[in-house]
């Protein structure tokens, strides 16, 4: 991947970074994989003074040109989608086959949000007055601000950037530094699709310099970001200075509940799913399954060996299950949490690590770790582990299995295993997180809402609940009737 693909689009032209570059590491080798851009704060300013001056413009063209512009996004995502797959896979490191339904997904957010171009309402209300009609519109934020992580680093520029384009909006998106490169092809593609100058702004920098620039700019109108809770508060509390909206999608510690009475064999390989996608690096995966005694043994035994059968190597091959971490920082957090989760009393019935025989060399390898005797008193059970390591706890009962459940900071995603329906229902009224998926594994559809309570985050993402985030109202007082509209009583 030569450089010059990687520059920054900033205002409709491409630009090299004014801060220096920065290099990408390749996470299966630990090898330089491209330099890209290190923007400094004025092009963030720039960025967004870009997306101002275009918003206008956008927000003017009928829905459907913005929508044929989207579907053309989408269309051009899934000629490219092979070579963007191979970018995902050498920039974050998850198997190429999870990389193409990654790529899937970043079309596919363009075509579903592209439909909502007649879709889009408003409301009309009788006046308390004659001659005179309230209209309450949906009308766009303005200028987004849109900061993502690196484990969905194609899928999640689409998430936000799509419902932004089809609601009117501009948008100054910042990728993770760790991996730019999807996005940056990406941006590509929007400029071949036809998007204005300014519409879609790409910078590549550090949080803490770039994403700080802009979620404290004070021409933004709102502010989109998924990653981690620290930074999720840290942004809240920024963005608050100017009375930006935030709508944040943050960490999560999903409870996997398996019952006595549940299928076993599709328990467990759910559970395997849930927990080893991506190397363990999805904010909905299962972080802590919780069993019922009566098919706890049964359980362990099966899930301890697919956990064993799972193929680690290199994850540009069509038959790896497991990747590398991202990074030598998050093997290092992994590492320590199974420490510590050992010294504080688990049992490894897997003890998984760096392996002896890495496939590649210089990559940053884990194998699966298995913890039983845990407890949710125990900061594996309350800490976002983020990789391929599960604690199994033995519980009693459906009623344990709840409140084991509840007991988190985090209130994302939980998964339940039954074919009762009086613990399905159960389950629906008194498990206290965003997401709750019965008898499956996710991933979460376009069209749900994907919304995680307490620190999981503020407000959400998908579907046309999503879209709100996006748009605010607007209310007019329409009198036609050629006089003073009849004095009332306010509130009469
Ligand atoms: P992170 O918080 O470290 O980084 C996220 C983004 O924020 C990056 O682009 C980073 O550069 C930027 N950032 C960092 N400091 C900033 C600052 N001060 N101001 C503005 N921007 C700043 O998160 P991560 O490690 O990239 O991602 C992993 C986390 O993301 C996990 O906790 C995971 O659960 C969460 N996540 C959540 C969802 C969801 O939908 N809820 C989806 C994917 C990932």
């Amino acid at each position: 991947m030569s450089n010059n693909s990687n520059l920054m689009l900033i205002n409709g032209k491409w630009e090299t970074g004014r801060a220096g570059s920065r290099e990408v590491i390749n996470p299966t080798n630990g090898q330089v994989l491209a330099v890209v851009p290190e923007a400094s704060r004025e092009q963030a300013h720039e960025a967004v003074a870009a997306a101002r001056r275009a918003q206008p413009g956008w927000a003017a063209m009928s829905p459907l040109e913005r929508g044929a512009i989207m579907h053309r996004i989408a269309a051009l995502v899934t000629e490219n989608a092979e070579e963007l797959a191979r970018i995902v896979v050498q920039e974050q490191g998850k198997p190429i086959s999870e990389a193409r339904g990654e790529i899937g997904g970043a079309a596919g957010f363009f075509t579903y949000y592209a439909e909502f171009a007649r879709r889009i309402q408003g409301e009309i209300l009788p006046s308390d007055a004659r001659g005179e009609q309230i209209w309450i519109q949906r009308v766009p934020m303005g200028v987004v601000a849109a900061i993502i992580p690196w484990n969905y680093p194609a899928a999640l520029v689409s998430r936000k950037i799509a419902p932004s384009m089809i609601a009117g909006n501009t948008v100054v998106l910042k990728p993770h530094e760790e991996t730019p490169l999807s996005a940056l092809f990406m941006a590509r593609l929007f400029e071949k699709a036809g998007v204005p100058a300014g519409v879609v702004n790409i910078v590549t920098g550090a949080g803490a310099e770039i994403g700080e620039a802009l979620t404290s700019h004070s021409d933004i109108d709102l502010v989109t970001m998924t990653g981690s809770v620290p930074t999720g508060k840290r942004i809240m509390a920024t963005a608050a200075a100017n009375l930006v909206p935030v709508s944040l999608e943050l960490g999560g510690k999903a409870p996997f509940i398996v019952m006595d009475d549940c299928d076993i064999d599709l328990a467990v390989r759910s559970a395997v799913t849930s927990r080893y996608m991506n190397c363990g690096q999805v904010c909905i995966c299962n972080e802590r399954t919780l069993v019922h005694e009566r098919v706890y043994d049964q359980f362990i035994e099966k899930f301890v060996a697919a956990s064993k059968a799972l193929r680690i190597g290199d994850p540009l091959s069509e038959t790896t299950d497991l990747g590398p971490k991202v990074s030598m920082r998050e093997l290092e957090k992994v590492e320590k949490m199974i420490g510590q989760a050992i010294e504080a009393g688990a049992e490894a019935l897997l003890k998984g690590g760096r392996p002896e025989n890495t496939p590649v060399a210089g990559g940053y390898w884990i194998t699966p770790t298995v913890l039983a005797g845990v407890n949710p008193a125990m900061a594996i059970m309350q800490d976002e582990i983020f990789g391929p390591v599960v604690p199994v706890m033995k519980v009693s009962d459906f009623d344990e299995a709840l409140a084991v459940a509840n007991d988190s900071r985090f209130g994302l995603s939980a998964y339940l295993f039954t074919n009762d329906f009086s613990k399905i229902m159960r389950a629906v009224n008194d498990v206290n997180f965003g997401e709750i998926y019965i008898n499956r594994v996710g991933p979460e559809a376009m069209q749900g809402y994907h919304t995680g309570y307490r620190n999981s985050g503020l407000g959400g993402d998908d579907g046309t609940h999503g879209l709100e985030a996006y748009m605010r109202k607007k209310t007019i007082y329409a009198n036609y009737s050629g006089k003073s509209p009849v004095a009332l009583m306010p509130y009469s």
